[in-house]
């Protein structure tokens, strides 16, 4: 152990410090002496966290005996200690900002407004193959977000089941890479995008199917799952990965969609036989229960909520970020989310690849499981499709997350300023934007302040002291410094500091008769009084063109 670790809990064990369970407590009960119950719950959700969250396990258990205990529903601090001990790691890190979305609340208002954005799109077309899919409302329309962290943002109809149908292809490839590995797997089926309708008859140059996505490569991939075993036990198999893929929260199974998909399933059938005239399938595999297992696989039912917390696994590596539990190896993952970022959604794979930038996969009954890599899982959900068969509104959703955030695997996440991150704190992020603007300007680094300007930086930020970078670098003497301030930032040229001084009082002071020459030309040049009109705000955006 660290020595100052060490010594840290050494105080805080002999009360020098105050204990993390106190020190939540403070934070909570802001000055009061005792924390109701339903303020600790209602502050605890603003973090994204759930009461229902199964590391939350004994806390909650322990909350509600205790409030029952007691003659208000408040917890003192020794009654609070009590309920939040056992959990208090998870607790403390949810309250001191260390998740992914460290502001949760700010980054849910933004969801919600996409959310009411994509519910007043009205075309597409409800699925009617089947009659258990014609029969949902085309109103229908959710979206629900689990982080790698498991907070969790659900709005819409998020507890209604609907089955996963081809969103199931990359869990289920998922499962037999994990299983399999990689190499054993892609001797059955390849890795590029076909170019053609997902239910096409058709292999690649080498007699395989072109990739998982497809249902060629998905039935292919059915038939890897468990071989040998009887069909009830490879049922078995998968529904145990999905309970765990999805934190043990909602997964079902339609038998009535199981049914008529093999009723009306002749393309598959077909597809069937002709993987069977290529011996596309391991040997000994028995193609008809192979085609009534895929069907199974198609009508296993999920929630718009359930199903988030199965993309937040794949966004976290393999495991599920409510349990803890790894349920897929780091491999399956990674293949799984380079196919779906390369063949996920049918014949738009390419321009959602360009424009979105994410993994995911769609499905007829309206689902989109998408998947923001070591951030979160979302699963977007509504009936009506368009002409290649992704969810009207989903896709739109998807769209629109990646023009308000940073989320487009190409997206530059240090220079480009322009979109919102929500991995970084607000309030955090300010204060190192400060200390690095006025290190800069007190080191006189020009070329590390234009850097800062062309990522939109506010060049006007003061420190705790009212301290301006033009402060910092007329009291320095860099000139340079001070006319690109000036010329190209067009920043105030008379802030004043905490004490009422001007950056020509500190040129002055320190003796700079350069900077006090280049204040004064620009003074003169000027009228202070009207240095920060928008009309000179635009000119700025001018000459920094010039200047940069
Ligand atoms: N059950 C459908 C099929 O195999 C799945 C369609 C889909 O969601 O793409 O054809």
């Amino acid at each position: 152990m660290e020595p100052s670790v060490y010594l840290f809990l050494m105080r805080r064990k002999a009360g020098i410090l105050p204990s993390l369970e106190d020190l939540l407590f403070y934070t909570i009960a802001e000055g009061q002496e005792k924390i109701p119950a339903h303020k600790f719950t209602t502050a605890l959700k603003s973090t994204g966290l759930r009461t229902g969250d199964p590391r939350l396990k004994e806390c909650m258990e322990m909350l509600k005996v205790t409030v029952k205990t007691t003659s208000d529903g408040a917890l003192d601090r020794h009654l609070f200690k009590k309920c939040v001990q056992s959990n208090i790691v998870l607790l403390t890190q949810a309250f001191r900002k260390k998740f992914v979305i460290p502001d949760f609340q700010p980054f849910c208002a933004h969801i919600d407004e996409l959310y009411d954005n994509a519910k007043n799109l009205s075309g597409g077309q409800v699925a009617d193959y089947i009659p258990q899919l014609a029969r949902f409302s085309p109103d229908l329309w959710a979206v629900a977000l689990c982080t790698v962290d498991g907070q969790r943002h659900t709005v819409g109809d998020t507890k209604v089941p609907f089955c996963l149908q081809s969103c199931v292809k990359p869990l289920k490839y998922a499962i037999a890479v994990h299983d399999h590995g990689t190499e054993y797997v892609h001797r059955f089926i390849g890795k590029e995008p076909s170019g053609l309708r997902f239910n096409k008859l058709f292999l690649n140059e080498d007699d395989k199917p072109h990739n998982p996505m497809v249902n060629a490569g998905a039935i292919v991939c059915t038939s890897l799952i468990k071989q040998g075993a009887s069909n009830a036990e490879k049922f078995d198999y998968v529904m145990n990965f999905m309970n765990k893929l999805a934190g043990n929260e909602y997964v079902g199974f339609s038998n009535a969609t199981f049914q008529s998909e093999r009723e009306s399933g002749d393309r598959n059938f077909a597809i069937g036989y002709y993987l069977k005239e290529k011996k596309c399938f391991p040997e000994g595999t028995d193609m008809t229960s192979i085609l009534d297992f895929y069907f199974q696989l198609c009508s296993i039912e999920v929630t718009c909520e359930s199903a988030s917390v199965m993309a937040a696994t794949l966004a976290n590596g393999g495991f599920c970020p409510i349990t803890g539990e790894r349920v897929l190896s780091p491999e399956a993952v990674r293949n799984t989310l380079s196919l779906m970022h390369s063949c996920g959604m049918y014949d738009f794979s390419g321009q959602f690849a360009f424009h979105v930038g994410l993994p995911a996969k769609s499905g007829v009954a309206g689902g989109i499981l998408l998947v923001v890599p070591n951030v979160m899982g979302i699963m977007c959900w509504s009936p009506p499709l368009d002409k290649l068969g992704n969810s009207v509104r989903g896709i739109q959703f998807c769209t629109d997350l990646v023009s308000l955030c940073n989320f487009h695997n190409y997206d530059n996440l240090r220079h480009f300023a322009k979109k919102l991150d929500p991995r970084r704190e607000g309030g955090d992020q300010r204060v190192k934007s400060v200390i690095n603007l006025l290190f800069a300007a007190y080191t006189g680094d020009v070329s590390a302040l234009r850097r800062f300007a062309l990522s939109s930086m506010d060049m006007e930020q003061r420190d705790y002291d009212s301290r301006t970078a033009l402060h910092v670098a007329a009291a320095e003497g860099h000139a340079e410094v001070v006319r690109f301030l000036l010329e190209a930032c067009k920043v105030n040229p008379v802030p004043k500091d905490r004490w009422g001084n001007t950056p020509m009082d500190e040129a002055v002071h320190f003796g700079h008769h350069d900077v006090v020459t280049i204040l004064k030309d620009y003074h003169n040049k000027y009228n202070p009084s009207d240095s920060n009109s928008s009309k000179d705000k635009q000119s700025a955006e001018k000459n920094l063109d010039g200047m940069l």
